[in-house]
């Protein structure tokens, strides 16, 4: 190299410049074998001076380039001419000890005395590589983790509006399987641990033999109840290979789990199971995220169960379970107003035991207390579901008949009193009454059904009394 006019730059000023960089410079003749390098280069290759002076470019290109260096090169010499010649290319390039790595490459010729000589500059982007794919990982991190709050923040919205609590656990099954790795099996459900039993509360996907199969599932029992009794996130790669899946069920195809349980300060309330395709791992961070629904979802239930209690607690009697006075009027009020707008019919009874006072004396209140309970469940075996028997007071019971006549409320008042006759052993007298639409509220059909009751008092007792309105 000689010192070019205007710069001022000698030869060996030049060389100092090229061995100054921190880039890799590497000059090659038309035979491919180097010219000069400089240390950059060396470190960067893992050559000695002596070694380089005998190794071609080609030495420092991955075998997979080899051909295509071969063929451009050789056409570079001939025409001049280089795809990636005067511009900066990304390519892998080779170490000594054969290992890859990638480099920024800018290429540049010079023709002098009719040959030509090629010059690298090389970049090492090992690092910036590894820096930057980091930096995509961390941002789809960042993307996902958004995307889990998003969700977390829907699923506490939706847990405040006021909608029928199962409609709702529904509704955050359908969000929750949104999330990519179990949108392909969009499968799954939610338990409620009551009493040592999980039932299903909400559910999506399943056949009739799978909601069948698991209409109650023990504590322990299979990969949900397992996560019950443990406490502990459960997951299950394949469903066919695991003994720990107990139970299975028609159409049931191979298929991975993860099973969170639902907690309310520290306590499992229920347990959230989810369906991924077999073989498919839950990551650490994606486990966490899903435990922190089993908190909010816990939380929930504890409260809706909670809710349910006090309601069952305000609204039932203790002694009989069955509707409480104020349970009575509310139902007596809704199904009057039902019967009134859409000229339904509607009866209802009253039911008090006969000689009670002698029964209480002779055996004692206690006794009497359990008589009371047996003749509500002679009452409830002989009713149909959408009938609502109530303690009214006492020892005096009121039954409400939506949909019913007063010739088929007769014929229950009837079925009643045999009932509590041959299941307790005592006698009860019923009178009966009709919803009718003059009645100005549903307390005249109580009064009705009352005086009925009277007289069949007074006719002596065990027998049923109809009576009409006013
Ligand atoms: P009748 O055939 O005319 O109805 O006679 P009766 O003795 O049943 O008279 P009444 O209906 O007035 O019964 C009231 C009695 O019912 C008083 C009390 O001894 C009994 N009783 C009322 N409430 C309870 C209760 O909660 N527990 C018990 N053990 N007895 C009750
Ligand atoms: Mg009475
Ligand atoms: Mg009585």
């Amino acid at each position: 190299m000689k010192s070019q006019p205007g710069i001022g730059v000698s030869r060996e000023g030049f060389r100092e410049i090229l061995e100054a960089s921190s880039d890799g410079i590497i000059i090659a003749g038309e035979d491919g074998c180097i010219l000069f390098w400089n240390h950059a280069s060396e470190r960067m290759f893992g050559y000695t001076p002596e070694e380089a002076s005998v190794i071609k470019i080609v030495d420092l290109m991955p075998e997979e380039y080899h051909e295509r260096h071969k063929e451009g090169f050789g056409k570079f010499i001939k025409t001049g001419k280089g795809s990636i010649m005067g511009r900066t290319v990304i390519v892998k390039a080779r170490r000594r000890d054969a290992a890859v790595f990638p480099v920024e490459l800018s290429l540049a010729s010079h023709k002098s005395g009719g040959r030509w000589a090629v010059a690298a500059i090389i970049r090492d982007i090992t690092e910036r590589r590894a820096y930057e794919h980091k930096l995509a990982h961390q941002s789809r991190l960042l993307v996902k983790a958004n995307k889990e709050l998003a969700l977390l923040a829907k699923i506490s919205a939706l847990l405040n509006q006021s909608m029928e609590f199962s409609e709702l656990l529904n509704i955050i099954l359908d969000t929750i399987t949104q999330i990519d790795i179990f949108k392909l099996e969009r499968s799954g459900g939610i338990f409620i641990l009551r009493d040592g039993v999980l039932t299903l509360a909400a559910h999506l996907g399943h056949n009739e033999d799978f909601l069948e199969k698991h209409k109650a599932i023990k504590i322990g029992e299979c990969l949900c109840g397992l996560a019950a009794e443990t406490g502990e996130v459960v997951t299950s790669m394949n469903s066919h290979e695991d003994p720990r899946h107990t139970v299975s069920y028609e159409g049931m195809r191979p298929h991975a789990h993860i099973i969170v349980p639902l907690k309310a300060k520290d306590r499992v309330v229920g347990v959230l199971y989810l369906y991924l395709q077999k073989g498919i791992a839950v990551d650490s961070a994606r486990k966490s995220f899903l435990e922190s629904i089993g908190g909010i979802l816990g939380v929930a239930i504890s409260n809706s169960l909670l809710y349910e209690e006090t309601r069952r607690l305000a609204l039932h009697d203790p002694l009989t379970g069955l509707a409480n006075k104020r349970l009575l009027n509310i139902e007596l009020e809704r199904n009057f107003v039902l019967a009134k707008r859409y000229e339904r019919p509607f009866s209802c009874l009253m039911l008090d035991i006969d000689l009670f006072k002698v029964y209480n004396d002779s055996h004692g209140h206690v006794a009497g207390d359990q008589m009371l309970q047996k003749v509500a469940g002679a009452i409830k075996s002989s009713l149909r579901e959408t009938d609502l028997a109530a303690r009214y007071g006492g020892e005096e019971f009121c039954v409400i008949l939506p949909e019913t006549a007063v010739e088929s409320a007769a014929l229950v008042a009837g079925k009643i009193r045999e009932a509590v006759k041959t299941k307790t052993g005592i006698t009860a007298s019923l009178g009966v009454a009709a919803f009718d639409s003059r009645m100005p509220g549903p307390g005249s059909m109580v009064e009705s059904a009352d005086r009925a009751l009277y007289s069949a008092k007074k006719k002596g007792r065990d027998r049923v009394e109809v009576c009409p309105w006013p």
